[in-house]
């Protein structure tokens, strides 16, 4: 499936046997570490900076046929929960078609919408990948500087909240940046009763 290579429109690319949508690139967090905060929107050879946001049918569009590729991941170089209907209405799209829908999320949906999102997503997404990124709200907020108060807090109410809606939960941290004991990280994800990933300083996807 090629990708739609149009500047500024690349809404869909393939990372190994993985389809990534790249459906926005707002976002509630404004990492310090980010590609994008260090002018840098490529990932592999794809160039992720969105002249514009795709809409509903461009997604599926862009998503090709799903039944190529092991998963589907809404991820791309920002927060796709900022578009959390667009993304539901998608996963509902793509559901019959693949056996996995995967979201990367830095968990914050909750906040964002005033609510509880969780049980929207129920039967459409397989799995969560969460940016837990450090031990404690300080080394958290140091590095990830969210826009709003209380994000560390509301981060891992929402994982535990996902428990009951998601089979499959994977907190991640990046090796690498300052303070961050990814030890402890672990252990924060073993009391939850959810997987853990590192992530290595500077390697994507
Ligand atoms: S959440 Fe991801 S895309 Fe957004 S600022 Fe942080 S690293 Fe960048």
């Amino acid at each position: 499936m090629a990708n739609n290579t149009a500047p500024g429109q690349t809404f869909a690319y393939t990372l190994r046997d993985s389809r990534y949508l790249n459906i926005t690139n707002r976002c509630t967090l404004r990492c310090a570490f980010c590609p994008k905060f260090n002018d840098e929107w490529t990932v592999r050879e794809y160039a992720l900076r969105l002249v514009r946001e795709p809409a509903l049918e461009e997604i599926v569009a862009a998503a090709g046929d799903p039944k190529d590729y092991r998963e589907i991941v809404f991820c791309g170089l920002g927060e796709p929960t900022l578009r959390l209907y667009t993304l539901l209405e998608t996963a509902t799209r793509l559901r019959p078609h693949t056996q996995r829908i995967r979201l990367n999320t830095d968990g914050l949906a909750n906040q964002v919408y005033g609510r509880d999102v969780t049980p929207d997503m129920e039967g459409l997404i397989d799995a969560l990948s969460v940016s837990l990124n450090a031990q404690d709200a300080e080394t958290y907020n140091l590095h990830c500087r969210p826009k709003r108060p209380g994000a560390y807090e509301a981060m891992l109410d929402f994982v535990k909240r996902a428990r009951e809606f998601v089979p499959e939960i994977t907190l991640t941290a990046i090796d690498g940046l300052p303070g961050v004991d990814i030890p402890a990280c672990e252990k924060i994800a073993d009391r939850l009763g959810v997987g853990f990933r590192r992530r290595v300083l500077g390697v994507v996807g």
